[in-house]
């Protein structure tokens, strides 16, 4: 993309409001900015009715047309507690993390937060979220403070879409790498130790596990047989032995990872619901910067715990 073309695709980001909805037909407002400025109609967005579609005319001098879908009120997203199961599905399809609560708990919505997108309303499988209009809008009784509101959810919903996008992309960049050193370390089965690819440090490392039950056993056989068949003054004779102890000692190890990786992944699941709470707690007491602090260690659990689900998932799935 050009730069004069990045540049447009901002403004016009600028313009939408940022609720990440889908309803354009594209995967959040960044990205039907993107198409507009490559030519696509301006009239796709609901969530910005007729105010957004005539400043992008304007913008873009392109000619007024009809909305595709009808312009809709600002809304809320709100969660009717004693019918939820905690199956946590709305969590994973809210694209601005605007909702807290842990597995088979209740959970609820930040008001704050909620940009109204009704992306979590299709995963609930109880059907228990309710859509209304949000009430920082209908407590908005002029156009100058409906106007502050509409700026303030777009500033938010664009920085926490963001957020989380980023999140994401890093866990699926950290286990590529992951996968990759593990490709590597099979290309290379004759390398010295010190050749071989060293696990990256984690939070939840699996520390020497090397693969499949199946895999390892097939390996120390091999190693077993060059070794039965090495004259005992060979110099690689100390190398052939140094690997296969590392391989005995992998496969002795692997059940007390797991059972390491699952205390740690049960330790994380309690700080991030602490956190979660303590979130909860801070919107109903506490001013700006405590929900912003309290916000941020939310996130960081979030990640945390997820660094552990993964390290659990992986080992499980070695050993
Ligand atoms: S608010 Fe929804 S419909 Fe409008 S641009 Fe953003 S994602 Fe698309
Ligand atoms: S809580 Fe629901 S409606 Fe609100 S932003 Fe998240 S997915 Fe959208
Ligand atoms: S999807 Fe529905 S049942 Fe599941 S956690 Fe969310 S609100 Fe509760």
């Amino acid at each position: 993309m050009s730069s004069a073309n990045a540049i447009l695709v901002e403004q016009i980001d600028a313009v939408l409001p940022q609720t990440q909805c889908g309803k354009c037909g594209h995967g959040g407002c960044l990205p039907y900015a993107a198409a507009i400025a490559e030519g696509e109609p301006i009239n796709k967005c609901p969530p910005g009715g007729e105010a957004t579609l005539h400043t992008l005319a304007q913008l873009l001098q392109r000619p007024l047309v009809a909305l595709e879908q009808p312009a809709e009120m600002p809304q809320l997203a709100v969660i009717r507690e004693d019918e939820c199961i905690g199956c946590t599905k709305c969590i994973q399809a809210c694209p601005v993390d605007a909702i807290v609560g842990a597995a088979k708990q209740m959970h609820g919505v930040l008001e704050a937060e909620c940009t109204g997108c009704e992306l979590c309303v299709a995963p609930c499988p109880v059907d228990c979220i309710d859509i209304v209009e949000h009430p920082q809008w209908q407590a908005a009784h002029n156009e100058l403070a409906q106007q502050r509101y509409l700026n303030a959810r777009a500033a938010n919903g664009r920085v926490r879409h963001r957020a989380r996008n980023a999140r994401i992309e890093a866990r699926k960049a950290a286990l590529a790498n992951k996968r990759m050193a593990r490709f590597k370390q099979r290309l290379a089965p004759e390398s010295t130790p010190a050749q071989r690819p060293q696990a990256q440090p984690a939070p939840f490392s699996q520390g020497s596990s090397q693969g499949s039950p199946s895999r390892n056993s097939a390996l120390v056989a091999r190693l077993q047989h060059k070794l039965s068949r090495m004259a005992a003054d060979d110099p690689k004779r100390g190398e052939l032995e140094q690997r296969l102890a590392e391989m005995q000692h992998s496969a002795s190890a692997a059940p007390q990872q797991t059972r390491q990786l699952k205390m740690a992944l049960a330790a994380a699941e309690q700080r991030r619901r602490l956190a979660e709470r303590h979130v909860q707690h801070c919107y109903r007491q506490a001013g700006p910067d405590e929900i912003t602090a309290a916000q941020h260690a939310l996130e960081q659990a979030r990640t945390t715990e997820q660094a552990a689900r993964t390290a659990l998932e992986q080992s499980t799935s070695l050993h």
